[in-house]
């Protein structure tokens, strides 16, 4: 019985009292991406398991042991999305959006779903705000999209977050790569954990993104991608360079960073924070050239991001970054009797109509009770509508933390004023 009042594990609520903060930081993320010209693409949350089979890569952690897969009563498998990128792929292709113009734009707030062990910054549903890009190749769009992704933290107020880039290559200089690294490790063959001694033959460079201790204390021995690099690859991460150097951008080149799904080529990043413990990543992306010829579409050079709305909120709670309350209740009128009642609602709806947020009783309490009430939500302003009110035509609106009372008519100025009064008041209005 306990078990329908308790939610599954890894998942987290977003109460009613909390969700200004996700709001605030969605918000400012959808402008940020608007402003670079992205536009939101949403895409359904479960797709068929060979999308990601294919689009995630075989040889990942997410496919291999994370994915919440299950068949369908028609006998179909399908699969919650684990992230945002093959779904806005297979729209990509399904809709044939490159003949709008390339590249394409899109930006997207995904939920996403993952079987692995909740710990903090690490659930089983979580969310991601992310940027995909088709039909480029140029290291500008690398570029932009990483000073994007800097802006949304930079407006955040996030601090001490660093970017480390890499590059790795493409097919023709990972197989040189990959040649090295299956010599390097299969030194260390027995020493490997499982998972690693298969991927050894059919995706060495994984081994590198191991999360078991043994095999990452091995991985920092092992031959570093940037001395593989053809020239192409080489002059492409070079003009990304310049152009983050262009930008003001500061990053760190980690040659060990390779991130975690098989779609990527040439330019990887991550933004790292040491602010919440081990799981530290609030960002991540890169250039995935290959994956829509993976899926059946023409060669078309792609690129994006992702970034954890549960990690970005845990470093601004960690660095005590204030987030604006911007759903306190201005103003709460209470009744005393039917006319006021009826008054309320037109009071209500013009004051509404002036944006600000107002309420009354709906319950049917006495007096004391509606003022006990408008305490608890922590109205700014309170006010109290009986026949006397009515009759004058005024009534006084409290200022609930000073006390100052100020009389307004109740009549069509009513919600100006209110407005103006509040707007004079409201302590986070600064000119
Ligand atoms: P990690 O190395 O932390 O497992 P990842 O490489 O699996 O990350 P991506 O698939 O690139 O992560 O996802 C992009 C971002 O989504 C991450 O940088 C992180 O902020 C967030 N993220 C990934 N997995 C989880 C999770 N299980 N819970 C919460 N946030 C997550
Ligand atoms: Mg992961």
């Amino acid at each position: 019985m306990a078990l329908i009042t308790k939610k599954i594990k890894g998942t987290e609520d977003v109460l009613p009292k909390q969700s200004y903060r996700w709001q605030f930081v969605e918000n400012i993320m959808r402008e940020e991406a608007r402003s670079y010209g992205f536009k939101e693409i949403r895409t359904p949350v479960f797709e068929h398991t060979e999308l990601f089979a294919r689009g995630v890569g075989q040889t990942t952690d997410v496919v291999q042991k994370e994915m919440y897969t299950f068949d369908t009563k028609g006998g179909e498998s399908v699969t919650l999305r684990p992230e945002g990128t093959a779904g806005a792929a297979r729209a990509v292709l399904e809709h044939a959006l490159e003949n709008e113009g390339l590249p394409i734009k899109a930006s997207y707030f995904v939920s996403c779903y993952r079987y692995e062990k909740p710990q903090a910054g690490r659930l089983r549903e979580f969310h991601q705000f992310g940027i995909e890009e088709y039909g480029t190749q140029s290291p500008a769009a690398d570029a932009e999209i990483i000073c994007l992704a800097q802006s949304v933290l930079d407006r955040l107020g996030l601090s001490q977050v660093h970017l480390e880039i890499n590059s790795i290559g493409c097919p023709a200089c990972r197989a040189k790569y990959n040649q090295a690294l299956r010599e390097y490790f299969g030194q260390y063959k027995d020493k490997l954990c499982n998972t690693c001694q298969t991927r050894l033959e059919k995706n060495p460079m994984r081994l590198l993104d191991c999360k078991s201790p043994e095999d990452h204390k091995l991985a920092e021995g092992a031959p570093k991608i940037t001395d593989y690099l053809c020239e192409e690859c080489e002059n492409h991460f070079a003009e990304v360079r310049k152009y983050l150097d262009a930008a003001g951008v500061e990053y760190i080149v980690n040659p060990s960073i390779v991130r975690g799904l098989d779609y990527y080529t040439k330019t990887v990043f991550e933004f790292i924070t040491d602010s919440i413990g081990a799981q530290g990543t609030v960002c991540g992306g890169g250039r995935y050239d290959g994956l829509i010829e993976e899926l059946g579409g023409k060669h078309m050079p792609s690129l994006g991001f992702a970034m954890g709305l549960e990690r970005v909120l845990m470093v601004m709670d960690a660095q005590g970054i204030e987030i604006p309350d911007t759903d306190k209740t201005a103003l709460y009128i209470a009744t005393m009797g039917d006319a006021a009642k009826v008054k309320a609602f037109t009071l209500l709806r013009n004051v509404r109509q002036c944006g600000l947020i107002a309420e009354t009783d709906v319950v049917g309490r006495g007096l004391r009770a509606q003022m006990k009430y408008a305490d608890k939500i922590g109205a700014q302003y309170s006010m109290v509508l009986g026949d006397n009110e009515i009759e004058t035509n005024t009534a006084k609106v409290k200022n609930m933390e000073t006390g100052a009372q100020t009389e307004l008519a109740l009549d069509e100025s009513f919600a100006d004023k209110f407005a103006v009064l509040q707007l004079a008041d409201d302590q986070s209005f600064e000119i």
